[in-house]
């Protein structure tokens, strides 16, 4: 039976629909489902929330041919501060030592969001379903066959390859009963822009207290974006207080480093937890982002580690298709769970153990990680390794993330 397309995209969120813009150039035909419109203001995953991008995800969107489109739109990162509320350790990381013109880059979800819509509009071999969702799906030898709600409408749709990027309640998850390590960390991420009173020179901080860790990034024009991580029982009270009241106790929370807050903008929260799929592959099918690791937002990874996941796949894809060899192969697949796998727990054993280890106020703890902290601040080695992690440059990097096309 004819296929509708070569590979069906379940998700549009930030990571479907990077992997739709890296294949949608290669000959491939795409199809994207999504239950959201495809448009920046109705599309509630494409917010107002400001993502760290790696350096490495930077080259990826280079490769990609996005970077032109987005560099105006981005915030150079050039140091990164990070230190423990009311404790001596600290360390930091600035770019001359890494040899880089930035750490990494802030940008909105927005606009990234955005860019991903434009370049999908120029791409005609992508054809975007949504509103619409997958209901269900069957795979067997030779295709899956996938049920999809397209405009209220019930439709069959036929592919090669199924990619589910549905997201952390992953439908096609749990459809395969795939097992997850997942937590609750009863914290809540509030986010907001602020503007301080002094320059913030393009150091991003990372501070740990002892309610949750806090992130200031730079931004554009002198301000920053906010990632304040609080006790969700704490959450709602520390949403519902005026802005004097919020800057306040921001200030008392983060200290002097950027002088006065002078400014807050409007506040969202998100409730955070921690997911890890126990398979990121099935019969004739990936899972990417979120929908195979949910992170919590202390070192600014998910996204970053869900783009590596678009140019890992979009790598053996392309492989396969230049072979003439079929793109839903297990042989591709194990290809690409194998590549993914020391990344996926990389990622994760360092961003949950953060969160472990300054969640922890015991005295000895508490001297023991900042005495490291600064250790880390001395040792070239360490250091370099750090920064590697950070910059999303750890492990065997595919073609995108070497700067390369694919
Ligand atoms: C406060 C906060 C700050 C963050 N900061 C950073 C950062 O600095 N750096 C970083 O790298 N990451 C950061 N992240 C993480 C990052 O936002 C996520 O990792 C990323 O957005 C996940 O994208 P995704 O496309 O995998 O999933 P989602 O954004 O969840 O997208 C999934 C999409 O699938 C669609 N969908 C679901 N089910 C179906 C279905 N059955 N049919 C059709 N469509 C369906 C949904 O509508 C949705 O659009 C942060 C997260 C938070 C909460």
């Amino acid at each position: 039976m004819p296929r509708d397309s070569d590979i069906l995209i379940v998700g549009g969120g930030l990571v479907g629909a990077s992997l739709a813009c890296a294949l949608g150039r290669s000959g491939l035909r795409i199809a994207l489902v999504e239950a959201q419109p495809f448009a920046v203001d109705r599309q509630p995953n494409y917010d107002d929330r400001s993502i760290a991008l790696a350096q490495g995800s930077q080259r990826i969107f280079a490769g990609m041919g996005l970077w032109d489109a987005l560099a105006d739109r981005v915030s150079p990162i050039h140091t990164i501060h990070v230190s423990d509320r009311g404790h001596f350790g600290f360390t930091r990381l600035h770019r001359e030592e890494e040899g880089v013109s930035a750490l990494g880059y802030v940008v909105s979800a927005r606009v990234l969001g955005n860019a991903l819509i434009e370049r999908l509009n120029q791409l005609p071999d992508v054809v975007r379903l949504a509103p619409a969702r997958l209901l269900d799906f069957h795979a067997d030898a030779a295709a899956i066959e996938a049920r999809l709600e397209v405009d209220g409408q019930p439709r069959t749709h036929r592919t090669a390859l199924l990619v589910a990027a549905d997201g952390v309640n992953s439908s096609v998850r749990t459809q395969l009963q795939i097992g997850t390590e997942q937590r609750d960390y009863g914290q809540t991420a509030i986010i907001a822009n602020v503007t301080p009173e002094r320059p913030h020179r393009n150091v991003a901080y990372e501070r740990f207290t002892d309610t949750g860790p806090m992130a200031l990034l730079p931004l554009r024009d002198n301000h920053c974006a906010l990632v304040w991580t609080v006790l969700s029982d704490q959450a709602d009270e520390i949403m519902a207080l005026d802005e004097a009241a919020f800057l306040a106790r921001l200030q008392e929370r983060f200290g002097y480093r950027v002088g006065r807050f002078v400014k807050a903008g409007t506040r969202h929260a998100y409730p955070l937890q921690l997911l890890r799929a126990e398979q990121s592959v099935a019969t004739r099918l990936a899972l990417i982002g979120n929908a195979v690791h949910t992170l919590h937002p202390i070192a600014g990874q998910g996204f970053n580690l869900g783009l590596r996941d678009v140019a890992a796949l979009a790598d053996v894809v392309i492989d396969a298709q230049r072979a003439g060899d079929d793109i839903g192969h297990s042989h591709m697949l194990k290809r690409y769970a194998d590549w993914r796998e020391s990344d996926h727990g990389r990622v994760v054993s360092f961003t949950d153990g953060m969160v472990r280890l300054f969640s922890n106020s015991y005295p000895p703890l508490a001297w023991a990680r900042n005495t490291g902290m600064l250790a880390l601040d001395l040792c070239p080695p360490a250091k370099r390794w750090f920064g590697r992690l950070t910059m999303g440059r750890a492990g065997r990097l595919p073609r995108l993330a070497r700067g390369l096309e694919l």
